[in-house]
């Protein structure tokens, strides 16, 4: 007969509480970006709570963080939960800790039940989620999941000019051996994610976890517009090939596709860096630089978006008199999260009312899929605000979400 397992929502925040005084703005929201000192103490913090709760702390060639406990039968591929500790620039203090203390508070419940599963359990802190020191976000599970080579690691900068390269070596990390962080399938049996929704539809339906069946992916490009720069006094509507308005035209289309695409799965369309060169109130502008942003959680709905973007792209061009270039920067494939682990959680949740949904951000757990099953574990954000010092979720609502994650690590860990 197994023990009812009851988290502690105090436990929790007295950790949530503590890693947010790791903070280099303090007077307002939160911000530890990747491997600065603040967030190297951080790491260090967490480290000594792995250790105070006995898992045995190792780190990989290029700093992911794991807190092994070890099972009966260490020889079998272990079970993983963990996220990330590092946060964008004025952030809240549960997008990715929440995660990571969850985890620690499953694993300090089972051990406290006398449960002791057949494989090791780890809780894992997955270098940099945010991309906001190198501009690429999810560089551990990126490299984990073989998508980061020694050479794209050579190549990323800070805005300080140093590579991540060389700031993993000035800190003792080993990238020359960045092959030894790569997983090959097979290597873990599961993985599973706690996270903060970062959308109100928990909220809104009033429930306190969602299991997530996929997660969204990105497709990122770069669309330069050119026409012809001239006055705006002195060119007449009819002789203009503006190029900002043939992108604003283009902006549109994508928004229009895009809601089209949502009907048949979860889709969005999103424009959120636009220059205009020269740039100036008097000049038409002879060229627009604008970029795209498009996330589905089906990739083939996303990849016939993709094709209609194009195609519309050049009628617009063509029936402006512009012309129009489309890098594409990136066209990442959604992951669907594991149907049995999903059947696993769903046992775990017992008499809680939970929401099926999908995850419209992406996550380690995206990168993590390419190597391992996967399964996330969602609970509420407060007005579905996120990334923001306003960033909100219950201690009693993480609380439930590390004993489901304990009833389904206890489950899973037992498996052949
Ligand atoms: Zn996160």
């Amino acid at each position: 007969m197994k023990k009812t397992l009851h988290a502690d929502a105090g436990w929790i925040r007295r950790r949530l509480e503590k890693i947010n005084t790791f903070n280099d703005t303090p007077e307002f929201g939160t911000t530890r970006v990747m491997l600065t000192e603040t967030e190297l103490s951080c790491r260090e913090y967490v480290k000594r709570e792995m250790r105070d709760l006995g898992l045995e702390v190792t780190e990989d060639t290029v700093g992911n963080i794991f807190g092994a406990w070890r099972g009966r039968e260490p020889s079998l591929a272990p079970i993983w939960t963990g996220s990330h500790i590092d946060t964008v620039l004025n952030a809240g203090m549960f997008d990715g800790m929440a995660g990571v203390v969850a985890g620690l508070e499953a694993v300090r419940l089972l051990k406290n039940a006398g449960e002791h599963p057949r494989r090791t359990l780890v809780v894992v802190v997955y270098l940099s989620e945010e991309p906001t020191r190198f501009g690429l976000s999810c560089l551990g599970s990126r490299i984990m999941a073989g998508d980061l080579d020694e050479r794209a690691i050579r190549t990323l900068k800070d805005k300080d000019g140093e590579t991540l390269y060389d700031l993993l070596s000035r800190l003792g990390f080993t990238p020359e051996h960045l092959a030894g962080a790569v997983k090959r399938p097979g290597e873990v049996h599961a993985a599973l994610e706690l996270h903060i929704e970062q959308s109100a539809n928990l909220e809104r339906r009033g429930k306190r976890l969602g299991l997530v069946q996929a997660i969204c992916a990105p497709t990122n490009l770069t669309v330069t517009v050119t026409g012809r720069q001239s006055h705006a006094g002195g060119t007449s509507m009819a002789d203009r090939r503006d190029a900002y308005m043939a992108a604003a035209e283009m902006s549109l289309t994508l928004e229009q596709l895009a809601r089209e695409a949502d009907k048949q799965s979860y889709t969005t369309g999103t424009v959120g860096v636009v220059s205009n060169i020269p740039g100036a109130v008097n000049v038409i502008p002879g060229k627009t630089v604008f970029s795209i942003d498009i996330r589905g959680a089906d990739f083939a709905v996303k990849d016939a978006m993709l094709s209609k973007l194009r195609a519309s792209f050049l009628k617009i061009a063509e029936k402006r008199d512009v012309s129009v270039e489309l890098v594409l920067e990136n066209h990442d494939v959604p992951a669907r999260c594991d149907g049995r682990l999903l059947e696993v959680l769903r046992l775990a949740c017992g008499s809680t009312p939970y929401l099926e949904t999908i995850s419209g951000a992406y996550h380690d757990s995206l990168f993590v899929a390419r190597f391992a099953p996967v399964a996330m574990l969602f609970v509420p954000s407060r007005n579905g605000i996120s990334h923001s010092p306003e960033e909100w979720t219950d201690f009693e609502d993480i609380a439930l979400g590390a004993q489901v994650l304990a009833a389904a690590m206890l489950q899973i860990g037992d498996d052949a």
